[in-house]
């Protein structure tokens, strides 16, 4: 057995996973809470006898330990591999890293360190420096200190020292510059007479160091403060192996043990806020690096805490931004407040002007609904008919998303008493609204490709015969029914040979030695069928009887399927079609439905 089994052996699955999400024992297994999609009802099942796991909801996601690991720390195989080793405290050799060396995102991860460490230097060392550092102490009041926590650094203007640098001094190749996002191809007066070459993507910007949460350098933010500049005041890395717009946050890196104490996370907008709260001690915050916050991130900080304080831009654009971000903060069940200082744009100002009541104001914050509700009362006029109205279209599409029924029914009795409506009205208003969301959904969902009927029954047929203590006998009852059914999933047609293989030579069920002879390919598919989620039967009859009625049905598509067929041939004077075989085949589904009426 090589390292990489030797670890996962080790490793019970249900007690790793427990770690990381709440598992509830069901039957044989266990389930949760999909930490991979957004969901109510949990699908998503772990099999301590198969030491695996499957979603069975949006996201189909499922594997072993080690791709639970890369999926929910977002890992390449050789970090998962390296973390599971020190766990397991079993040795690895070189060649398990061999796979992981060539990775081009821990490449990328290496490039992007180089590319801090030069940044760095120019800004704290070199004379190239020097008008941004100033800049940075004398009129953003960072320190050295500050400077060193968050590794900021600064791209010469020349457009070409930073690759110079990698590709003479560090040895990278000129495809990986481009690779992780630092480079492009161009013309400058730096790259010779009228030549194409390479160029540097940040220049003469301040360079703000985007990690990861396990302090990897995803990515960077410049920020121009030399007059003129080219392009926005900020720009980022463009999306790369390892940055993904929208996916991480400023900051997190050096806030996430912070959240976690104080279980709760202040997120702002720009790097700027963040670093202006460390300096007076808040360390718990991090930037969003965007407009509104993305599922992506929700699920991110979710992992840390459930309470957030959103602390944008006091102007028109923050305000859109945290309305926006309600709903996917809501889809994920948090509590949500805000800060109040209105005097200030945001909270790098505030805090310069008065950092005190600017502490003060964090601690003090507010459910943020209670926030919205004050300020569009303040906005109309609550005692004409119209301001009543506005009121009512601005704050009942916000308050219907509340995930929550009690704090949702406490502001919509809040707005019934406020605008002196009866609750009645209100809840009127609240179906018509949730009446347009459900179509809203249905028009989404019709759009995402469905599975066939054939499928979906394929896939019961599988589990129903796969999870039964006698295996045996329920596919010999199905096999008696399906006939010479042809699978739409190919698999399941070869697993069933398998089985039917296996059952020659022994009577009873056993997974394990089952899995040594099936094909590794078709593995995945007999362990997502062996966890799928049945319904509880009233005893073995029923559940008998249930599998022959999947049989039936299917063998019933089939069958319809073929007389369509031939039936089309006919038409079109095909020679080979045949009247008497339609008819045959007719006979037979008149008795195979009759099947299906059996209960
Ligand atoms: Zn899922």
């Amino acid at each position: 057995m090589d390292e990489v089994a030797q670890i996962r052996e080790r490793i019970d699955i249900v007690s790793f996973i427990s770690e990381y999400i709440p598992l509830k024992k069901m039957g044989r297994n266990f389930k949760a809470i999909c930490p991979f999609h957004n969901e109510k009802t949990p699908s998503f099942v772990v099999s301590p006898e198969r030491q695996i796991w499957h979603c069975f909801g949006g996201c189909s996601k499922g594997g072993d330990v080690y791709t639970f690991l890369m999926e929910y720390e977002n890992l390449e195989f050789v970090e998962a591999l390296r973390i599971l080793a020190k766990r397991t405290g079993i040795q690895l050799r070189q060649s398990d890293f061999q796979a992981g060396v060539s990775g081009k995102k821990e490449m990328i991860y290496k490039i992007n360190k180089a590319a801090l460490d030069f940044y760095h230097y120019v800004l704290t060392k070199h004379k190239a420096g020097k008008k941004a550092l100033g800049y940075l102490v004398e009129e953003r009041k960072l320190d050295e200190r500050l400077i060193e926590t968050f590794m900021i650094g600064f791209s010469p203007k020349d457009g070409v020292d930073l690759s110079n640098y990698l590709i003479n001094k560090k040895k990278y190749k000129k495809e990986d510059l481009i690779e992780a996002g630092l480079a492009f191809y161009g013309r400058g007066p730096s790259t010779g007479s009228g030549q194409a070459g390479v160029l540097d993507f940040f220049r003469g910007r301040v360079m703000f160091p985007l990690f990861d949460h396990r302090d990897n350098v995803v990515g960077f933010s410049g920020r121009a403060i030399l007059e003129p500049y080219s392009g926005g005041k900020y720009i980022n890395t463009r999306d790369t192996l390892v940055y993904h717009k929208g996916s991480m946050f400023f900051g997190l890196n050096t806030a996430k043990e912070e959240i976690k104490k104080l279980d709760k996370a202040i997120i702002v907008e720009g790097e700027l806020d963040v670093i202006s709260c460390f300096s007076i001690g808040v360390k718990n915050v991090v930037a969003v690096k965007g407009t509104a916050l993305t599922e992506n991130q929700v699920a991110l900080i979710s992992r840390f805490t459930n309470n957030i304080c959103l602390c944008f831009d006091k102007d028109d654009a923050g305000y859109e931004a945290a309305k926006r971000s309600l709903l996917v903060l809501e889809k994920k069940g948090m509590n949500i407040t805000t800060c109040i200082f209105e005097e200030s744009k945001d909270a790098d100002e505030a805090i310069k002007k008065d950092p005190i009541s600017f502490k003060k104001a964090i601690k003090k914050d507010v459910p943020i609904y209670d926030f919205i509700f004050s300020k569009t009362f303040s906005a109309f006029e609550k005692d004409k008919i119209y301001g009543k109205r506005k009121i009512s279209e601005e704050l009942l599409p916000i308050f219907t998303k509340i995930s929550n029924e009690i704090v949702k029914e406490h502001y919509l009795k809040k707005l019934s008493l406020d605008l002196d409506i009866s609750l009645d009205a209100i809840a009127k208003e609240v179906e018509k609204i949730e009446k347009k969301e459900v179509i809203k959904e249905e028009i989404k969902e019709a759009k995402i490709e469905k599975k066939e009927r054939k499928e979906v029954l394929e896939d019961y047929l599988l589990a129903l015969i796969l999870q039964n203590g006698n295996a045996k006998k329920i596919l010999d009852r199905c096999l008696a029914i399906l006939k010479n059914y042809e699978f739409k999933t190919v698999s399941y047609e070869k697993i069933i040979n398998f089985l039917v293989d296996y059952f020659k030579s022994s009577n009873t069920f056993n997974p394990k030695i089952f899995l040594k002879v099936l094909p590794k390919e078709l593995e995945t598919a007999f362990d997502t069928q062996y966890l799928f989620p049945l319904p509880k039967f009233e005893d073995e009859e029923k559940y008998i009887l249930e599998s022959e009625k999947v049989a039936a049905e299917l063998r019933t598509l089939f069958l319809k399927e073929r007389i369509k067929k031939i039936s089309l041939k006919l038409k079109t004077g095909d020679r080979d079609a045949d009247v008497k075989k339609v008819g045959d085949l007719e006979k037979e589904l008149a008795s195979t439905i009759s099947l299906l009426s059996k209960a």
